[in-house]
Parts: structure tokens; C-alpha cells; sequence
């Protein structure tokens, strides 16, 4: 397959990962998070058409290694027929962090995205683990979002590159709006 990148995506194809997010993975996400799971969540997308294969939200209370990355690959791999991972896309509301990052690459992800990056889940969400793990257990400030097993994009960059930039900007507000007002324990 062709991947996708900042500079070639379609505005088209970042309004359908605004879709996802706002339409799949957010009503799962406010039902866990009434169940005191965390407000992170992810989907599977078909390659072509970006319609989501299986979305996925944190469930932390069941097991805090239940990322919503890693809820979506427990569902994506208990799907019968599956795709290869390597032939889809990976679409994540926040940047993953560096456990969720290598279970992407241990499946065989090429092409994923991301929605709110760390500085967004420190700063607007109050959840700085990402950036203080990175730094505590790999001594490091970032990731490297572009290596041999995959590339992490955001669609945020996307966005603001993109021919429809000032819609896409001002979706990307109102979603971070709706979710920040969720009512998460932190
Ligand atoms: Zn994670």
C-alpha cells in the first residue's frame, strides 16, 4: 500500500479521521469512562476508505496496561479474517506512549496517527506519565516517530497544512473540548 504522510494526505481523509474519533471512538469512550476507565482511545482503519475495522477505548480498571491502544489491538486480534496490521491503519486520539508505541510496532503497524500529542495530554488533560516514563525509563525527552518499523504522523500537522486547514483546526478544538470535558478520575 501507499502510506499517507502530513504533506499527502487528503482533507477529505483527515475529515473521516475526525469522523472516527467524534462519531466511534468518543461514545465508547464517555460509556468506559462512566466506569471509571480512562478517557485514551484508538481505532483500526481500512487503508483506502478509513472506515474503522475496530475501535477500542482504555479500560484501566480491568488491567492498567489496557491502554486504549492496546484495548483496540485485543480487539482487533479477536477478529476472525483480520487483515495484516502492516496493510492498515492505526489511528490513536493521543499520542501513544511508549509502551503503546512499541505494541504498534510489535504488530506491524507501518502508518498511525494521532490526534492530541504529549505536551496536550500534560498540559490540557493533566496526564504528564507519558513524557515523565520516556524520561525516567528510557532517558529520553521524545520518541522517534519515524523509524524502520513505523511511522507516527500527527493529524493535527496534517491539518494545519492541509487546503481546509481553518475547518479542520476548529473541529480539532471543539473534539479537544468535548474531551476534556469528560469526567475522568485522574
Ligand atoms: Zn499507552
Amino acid at each position: 500500500m501507499k502510506f499517507r504522510t502530513p504533506s499527502t494526505i487528503k482533507p477529505e481523509e483527515i475529515h473521516k479521521m475526525l469522523d472516527v474519533v467524534e462519531g466511534r471512538i468518543l461514545p465508547l469512550t464517555e460509556e468506559f469512562v462512566r466506569k471509571g476507565h480512562n478517557l485514551f482511545g484508538g481505532a483500526v482503519l481500512d487503508p483506502v476508505t478509513l472506515e474503522p475495522i475496530v475501535v477500542g477505548s482504555n479500560r484501566r480498571s480491568d488491567n492498567p496496561v489496557f491502554h486504549g491502544e492496546v484495548e483496540t489491538l485485543l480487539r482487533f486480534y479477536q477478529l476472525k479474517d483480520r487483515p495484516k496490521a502492516e496493510d492498515l491503519v492505526f489511528l490513536a486520539t493521543h499520542e501513544p506512549c511508549c509502551m503503546c508505541f512499541s505494541a504498534l510496532a510489535w504488530c506491524g503497524f507501518k502508518e498511525a496517527w494521532y490526534l492530541f500529542d504529549y505536551t496536550e495530554t500534560d498540559k490540557d488533560f493533566n496526564m504528564p506519565d507519558d513524557l515523565i516514563m520516556l524520561r525516567e525509563l528510557f532517558g529520553s525527552q521524545d520518541i522517534r516517530r519515524n523509524n524502520s518499523y513505523l511511522n507516527l504522523y500527527s493529524v493535527k500537522e496534517a491539518a494545519k497544512l492541509s487546503s481546509d486547514a481553518e475547518a479542520l483546526m476548529a473541529r480539532i478544538e471543539a473534539l479537544k473540548s468535548k474531551y476534556k470535558a469528560l469526567p475522568v478520575v485522574l
